[in-house]
């Protein structure tokens, strides 16, 4: 049952709250974001942020790491959306795509106008709303602060969620 496994990975899951978006963001996910971004760093990387939305909340249970064609530049970040899709649909079939996470080596925990760009060209009617996940912290990366957004379709500004059980 996907409920049930949604409600079991939030036992242990940190809740992120922006106006009426809610997110979880399993350990697991975070811990494996946190492992790719020390093996890129100095340079960026990122990837898919996958999961389930059970009553309304979107439950991060997974993250993907780069493609394979991945363009990996000091402050460029762009991921291979074709393969990706095709990725969720074979490996995780019971996961969807929630939206998107990427590291700041050396950076700040804050969207940049590429950033935002980039996020808004994904939003479609059909997902009005994203989630972006940014670890920010030394060019080693070897702690970092997480910081969530939901961007919606429309929108100036992301919303930046707060919470996270830090
Ligand atoms: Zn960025």
């Amino acid at each position: 049952m996907p409920g049930a496994c949604a409600k079991h990975a939030a036992s242990a899951a940190a809740l992120f709250v922006a106006d009426g978006y809610r997110a979880w963001l399993s350990p697991s996910a975070v811990a494996k974001a946190a492992r790719l971004a020390r093996a890129a760093a100095p340079l960026e990387t990122g990837g898919m942020l996958l999961g389930q939305v059970v009553d309304g909340e979107a439950h991060i249970l997974a993250v993907t790491g780069p493609g394979r064609k991945v363009r990996l530049a000091r402050y460029t970040f762009e991921s291979d959306r074709v393969r990706d899709n095709r990725l969720v649909r074979r490996v995780w079939p019971r996961l969807r795509y929630l939206g998107d996470w990427h590291t700041h080596p050396g950076g700040r925990p804050v969207l940049s106008a590429m950033d935002l760009a980039s996020i808004r060209e994904t939003l479609t009617q059909e997902t009005p709303a994203l989630l972006e996940l940014l670890l920010a912290g030394p060019p080693g990366m070897d702690f970092f602060e997480a910081a969530l957004f939901t961007v919606v379709l429309g929108e100036d500004t992301p919303r930046r969620m707060t919470g996270g059980g830090a």
